[in-house]
């Protein structure tokens, strides 16, 4: 029996026979020891999501959201698995989340997959889709995950970047 880890999906299907749902993975009944074990995932977005997004390889550092370490370490102490994803890459959202001082909350970092993403594409990449994902761009959304929308944050950049997005109307 395969364990749900990064590639491995994990799906329902009903049984045309029993009416009951079982794993296509692995053939158990519904959910499969492999789903039952596993913490309900939440995924967060990283550029304006979790911090200003400024925090390049080798830019600025990254100014984390108010109230964004809060928020993680009540999903992680209720028993909640915490991934971030980027477009700019699983590096950049792990130096992210380490200029931000987020990673004691945090077991993995990924890319995003191509756009526009399929259910599929996440069940690959995850093992399981995600109970919620939480981005600044409502573009991201993937059918069949709960999604939450946040406003873009900007950190103490915020002036300047308003002036910059009303300067190119
Ligand atoms: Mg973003
Ligand atoms: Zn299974």
């Amino acid at each position: 029996m395969s364990r749900a880890g990064e590639g491995v999906a994990h799906r329902r299907r009903r049984s045309d026979v029993t009416g009951r749902f079982y794993c296509v993975e692995c053939g158990e009944y519904w959910p499969c020891a492999a789903v039952a074990d596993r913490k309900p995932l939440v995924l967060f977005d990283v550029d304006n999501t979790v911090g200003c997004g400024l925090g390049g390889l080798n830019g600025p550092c990254c100014e984390p959201r108010p109230g964004m370490s809060l928020l993680m370490a009540a999903l992680f102490m209720l028993g909640y698995e915490i991934r971030l994803w980027s477009a700019g890459g699983a590096e950049h959202a792990e130096k992210t989340a380490e200029q931000c001082e987020l990673t004691d909350f945090i077991t993995g970092y990924h890319d995003k997959p191509d756009y526009p993403i399929q259910a599929d594409a996440v069940v690959a990449m995850f093992g399981c889709l995600p109970v919620l994902s939480i981005d600044n761009d409502p573009t991201e959304r993937v059918e069949g995950v709960p999604f939450v929308e946040v406003s873009d944050y900007w950190g103490r950049h915020a002036d300047e970047i308003e002036g910059i997005v009303m300067r190119r109307g």
